[in-house]
């Protein structure tokens, strides 16, 4: 039997939060019919594919490493950028694979992640006020009148800049680039010239001795050194494209929004009874929640209810933001009730929201102590709860930005203003990235 899937109209009834306020609902309609009438991004199969990965993580049988910007733009739709961010995220996801020793699920904040929620509806800038950046996906990051009027024509241009995205990684993937001899030789550049990772270059030769091994023994060409699997995700947050891309799948006649393999809720936008809950509830594909300090254990249980009623495994991966210093006391009873209904939910750690702030020379960073601080916080309240700490969620990018605190380069307040490139949230720089995923490499081991 289909599920019945509301309309746009019913959606927006609900008081939907955080959309734009489109000026000319003509324009609005023509963009969406337009993208009713585009191919789907991702396949239905695929989905179906990843939450059954995703099913291994509930179970404790599998990690998923998922990250990329914050906000990507359309001017960031280069071969170079994308190839950074996917290359840094192989690279992070070799070491938790051996350190985890399950399957790493890579899932990429990548080819859609263009809609941001925002705090303030408008933003001011030396006495002039205007409304806030929605990310590219509505309006433009120019600090001009014009440039911030939402534009829907901006929802076809995610849409064929998420294609042309998702093709470059389809191709990387599959066709060599992603070989495993490969990633484990960028990690081993890494470690060599970096003077302050000589601390990773244990865990470096252990994973050198292990490809050896398995050279030795012969399994010197499996498929599975050729190619990943390699997932893409964003925010589902603007309705209209959102809805748009919700299409039935011919092979089960179910629904799957087909803007991307896992989209997830917001913190912001998480209500139950809300447009975005009602939207997700219809759809077959993996989704998340982020669920901030401000979560009951009854909001969660809610929550899987109203998304995950069959208790389907893989299904709802709750992603929790709690901050450094309100994990340890915030997380557990979630944990022991959402684990005393025996409700099937994959965890994972998104140690970067609730570490913002703003350093004394303006910029919005994040310290690379903190983020460390909520994923030891995760692992240790996992641990005592007998729970699975089953992944990371991170905004990172593949190049020598400055927009983190610290990290063995210890950048300083100072060193923002150098190479701050983030049109929203700080990100971990590529050697961040990777000292990270050695450090949590650690954590997973003990
Ligand atoms: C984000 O992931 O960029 C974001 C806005 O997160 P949250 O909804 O957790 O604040
Ligand atoms: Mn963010």
């Amino acid at each position: 039997m289909t599920v019945e899937i509301p309309t746009l109209a019913e959606l927006h009834a609900l008081g939907a939060a955080q959309q734009p306020t489109y000026p000319d609902a003509g324009a609005v309609q023509a963009a969406v019919d337009k993208l009713r009438t585009m191919p789907p991004l991702v396949f239905a199969g695929e989905c179906d594919d990843l939450k059954q990965r995703i099913a291994a993580v509930t179970r404790g049988e599998a990690f998923i490493l998922q990250g990329g910007d914050c906000a990507e733009t359309l001017a960031g739709v280069s071969a170079d950028n994308v190839r950074a961010k996917l290359r840094v995220l192989l690279q992070m996801a070799v070491v938790l694979t051996y350190a985890a020793s399950v399957p790493v699920v890579k899932i990429g904040r990548l080819a859609g992640q263009y809609a941001k929620p925002r705090s303030n509806d408008t933003e001011t800038r030396e006495g002039i006020t205007l409304p806030a950046y929605r990310g590219d996906a509505v309006n433009g990051y120019d600090f001009t009148p014009e440039s911030r009027i939402p534009d829907p024509q901006r929802l076809v241009d995610v849409y064929n800049a998420s294609a042309a995205t998702l093709n470059l990684i389809r191709a990387f993937v599959t066709g060599g680039y992603a070989d495993l001899r490969q990633v484990h030789t960028w990690n081993q550049d890494f470690v060599r010239d970096s003077p302050f990772a000589a601390k990773y270059e244990v865990l470096a030769g252990e994973i050198d001795r292990a490809m050896s091994f398995m050279q030795a023994i012969g399994v010197a060409d499996p498929d599975e050194f050729h190619r990943v699997d390699f997932h893409s995700s964003h925010e589902a947050l603007v309705l209209e494209y959102e809805h748009a891309l919700t299409r039935i799948d011919s092979r089960t006649d179910e629904p799957y929004d087909v803007s991307g393999h896992f989209i997830w809720i917001g913190e912001r936008t998480r209500q139950i009874g809300g447009a975005h809950v009602e939207l997700m509830a219809r759809i077959k594909n993996p989704i998340g929640v982020k669920l901030g300090p401000s979560t009951t254990p009854d909001d969660a249980i809610a929550l899987a209810a109203r998304l995950n009623p069959a208790n389907e495994p893989g299904r709802l991966t709750f992603i929790t933001r709690f901050g450094a210093g309100k994990i340890r006391a915030g997380l557990p009873p979630i944990l022991e009730k959402v684990s005393a209904e025996g409700l099937n939910v994959a965890w994972i750690t998104d140690p970067m929201h609730g570490n913002t702030f703003e350093a004394p020379s303006g910029y919005k960073t994040r310290n690379f102590d903190d983020v460390l601080d909520e994923v030891q916080g995760f692992f240790d309240v996992h641990r005592a709860v007998g729970t699975w700490p089953g992944g990371l969620h991170v905004e990172l990018t593949g190049d020598n930005v400055t927009e983190c605190l610290g990290g063995g380069e210890q950048l300083t307040d100072a060193d923002l203003a150098h190479r701050y490139e983030s049109v929203c949230d700080p990100r971990l720089n590529r050697v961040q990235s990777l000292e990270m995923a050695f450090l949590v490499a650690d954590m997973l081991r003990k």
